[in-house]
This record gives structure tokens, C-alpha cells and sequence, in this order.
């Protein structure tokens, strides 16, 4: 299936983006999966954000919608699969090392804690991959409010990561985010652990409303090896935080695509947050809006305008800029990538 890309996203991209952005854009979470990452039989429900790409998002797609969206800039990325229950973990660490070239495309195996450090050694070096990604849908045996992140990254898998130096993508469990004080324990304790691995939080801690995320970055902000990705965060003030409370050398852009590559932008209401859509689809706290009261663009335009805006209000250079797209995530992935895998010849 092609973009739904039209005038409109032009409009938004020439008036507001252009001239921001840099030459090379670094996305670092994208999920990636082809039929063949499922296991047999499964179906995604009829509003499962997958109906609108065909029930897959495979790296064809994926560059086919960043050229439509950002059409003068370089696209790298790094990429999981889809981290639900129907996904086969095997195959999906065989696809994102297909697609993977340690150069402008790095991926991460999927794993859940019953996987043995053996076997996610195994799905590492045998697709040549740079790290991993736990999710609490992988938690089994304990209901999902109560998952922690103990649970998630057992100490064997992450020794795995220390001795490797492996990146780990972290989307933390639990209902009051960063501001969990179990979270916030065990995510110090897990940078500083195993200091040798590179603890990326996804989504900045899931902080989409400015309560969730002030004042609870200092202690990660202590930990030489924890980064942020910023996927899906649109909210100015969320980000504007960010880049003034955390080390700017250790925020990477992310998107969520194949998310991002939906209409709809994520609003704090009432110190929580929901996802105004402007199409049917359900993701977490989904408002559509089936009247148009309103015209949409993508999640990913929306996160770029909010990074520029809290760029402009931080105070960002044109330097930092250019790490936060692109060099931040580019260096930390390219080197676990020659520390594992060794450089790749020209
Ligand atoms: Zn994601």
C-alpha cells in the first residue's frame, strides 16, 4: 500500500519544517515486521493500527512514507518488531536482521523473560542486531498494572547487555510512569547495575503530560548510560523539559512509526493524555473525531513541531539539532554495532 500523503502534509512540511530539520534524521523506534514475523493465523482487529499499512510495516513501507514525509532528508533508522503476543520472536529478529545493514539501518531483537541469555545471545549475534526490547505484554502470570521492571529485563539477559554493551529499548510498565517510585528505583538501579549497557527510555518515561515527567528525570539524568527516545511525545512543554533537565548529548528523536504515520496528535487533558485521531484507529487512549471537526496531520509532523517549538524555547543550537536527529542515536548505535559485529567494510 502506498501514503495517503497529500497537499496538505506539504503544506505543513514546507512552512514549518523545512529549514529546521537537518540533512540526516536518525529515527530510533520504528517497528518493522513482515507476514512472516506472525505467528499463523493471526488477524489484527478490525481497529488495530495495522489495518491502515495491510497488516504489516515492512522497511519498503517504512521508506516509502519518509520520503513522502520528509523529502529532502536522509532516513536512518532502528527498528524492532511488533511487541505483542502474536509476534514470533525468532522470526522477527530474522527480519529485522534482513533489514539491517549496521550502517543506516540497526535493529534490536524482541525478547521476553523467559528467553534465556543464550538464546537472546544467539538472536544478537547470529542477525547481527544491536540490542534488545522487553515488553510487559511479555510478562506473564501477573496482571499489567502490577508488572515491573524487574520483571521485564531478568538479571541474566542483562548481564547479556553489560558484557556487550548492548543498547536496550525501554518502554516502562506501570500506570504512573516516571513518577512510579518502583520505576524510578529500578531504573536507576538497572543503569547503574550494569553500566556497560545503554538503557534507552522510550517515549521519555511515557511522560505525554507535563505532570509525568517534572522533576523525575534527575535520576537517569545521573546515569552516564541512560538515554530517552522521544517517540510519540508532541507535547512542547514535555520535550522542552527534556532538553533542559536531560543530558542533550543522550535524547534520541523516535518517532513509533508506523504510529506516527497516522493523523492525530497527543493532547494533555487534565494532567493525563489522549489521542485525538482523525482516523478510526485505536491506540491507548483514542478520541476520534468521526464529525472533522477538525483537519489532522501525522503524529510524525506533530512531534517534529513540538520538538521545534521546545527547541526554540530551550534554546537549542543548530549543534544540538543535529545531534538530537541524528548524531546522538547514530554514534551510540554504530558503536555497538562495531564493538559486536566489528565494522562493517566499505
Ligand atoms: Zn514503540
Amino acid at each position: 500500500m502506498s501514503t495517503d500523503y497529500c497537499e496538505a502534509g506539504r503544506r505543513v512540511y514546507e512552512q514549518e519544517l523545512r529549514g529546521f530539520l537537518p540533512a540526516r534524521l536518525f529515527d530510533a523506534h520504528v517497528h518493522l515486521f513482515d507476514g512472516s514475523c506472525l505467528t499463523p493465523g493471526t488477524v489484527f482487529p478490525e481497529r488495530s493500527i495495522y489495518r491502515k499499512f495491510g497488516g504489516v510495516f515492512t522497511i519498503e513501507q517504512c521508506l516509502e512514507w519518509a520520503a513522502a514525509l520528509l523529502p529532502e532528508q536522509e532516513f536512518h533508522l532502528n527498528s524492532f518488531g511488533h511487541p505483542a503476543p502474536d509476534c514470533d520472536l525468532e522470526a522477527s529478529a530474522a527480519y529485522t536482521g534482513a533489514v539491517s545493514d549496521n550502517r543506516r539501518f540497526f535493529g534490536m531483537a524482541l525478547v521476553s523473560p523467559e528467553d534465556s541469555a543464550e538464546s537472546v545471545v544467539r538472536r544478537i549475534e547470529s542477525h547481527r542486531l544491536i540490542g534488545y526490547k522487553p515488553y510487559h505484554a511479555f510478562v506473564k502470570g501477573k496482571a499489567a498494572g502490577e508488572v515491573t521492571i524487574r520483571d521485564m529485563l531478568p538479571a541474566a539477559q542483562m548481564e547479556v547487555a553489560d558484557a556487550r554493551g548492548l543498547a536496550v529499548t525501554l518502554h516502562i510498565p506501570r500506570a504512573a510512569r516516571l513518577a512510579d517510585p518502583l520505576n524510578q528505583a529500578h531504573m536507576v538501579e538497572l543503569c547503574r547495575r550494569y553500566p556497560n549497557a545503554r538503557i534507552v527510555f522510550a517515549h521519555i518515561g511515557r511522560a505525554y503530560y507535563l505532570n509525568g515527567v517534572v522533576g523525575l528525570l534527575d535520576g537517569i539524568a545521573a546515569c552516564p548510560n541512560a538515554f530517552l527516545d522521544t517517540a510519540m511525545v508532541n507535547h512542547e512543554a514535555v520535550l522542552e523539559y527534556a532538553f533542559r533537565n536531560f543530558p542533550r548529548d543522550r535524547i534520541l528523536f523516535g518517532s513509533d512509526a508506523p504510529v506516527a504515520f497516522l493523523r492525530g496528535k497527543s493532547v494533555e487533558v487534565n494532567n493525563q493524555y489522549a489521542y485525538l485521531m482523525g482516523e478510526p484507529y485505536e491506540i491507548g487512549t483514542a478520541i476520534y473525531d468521526a464529525a472533522h471537526a477538525v483537519a489532522f496531520t501525522y503524529f510524525y509532523y506533530e512531534q517534529l513541531r513540538g520538538i521545534r517549538r521546545a527547541a526554540e524555547r530551550a534554546g537549542l543550537s543548530s549543534g544540538d539539532i543535529a545531534n538530537l536527529f541524528f548524531n546522538n542515536a547514530s554514534r551510540l548505535f554504530t558503536d555497538v554495532a562495531a564493538r559486536n559485529h566489528g565494522r562493517r567494510k566499505d
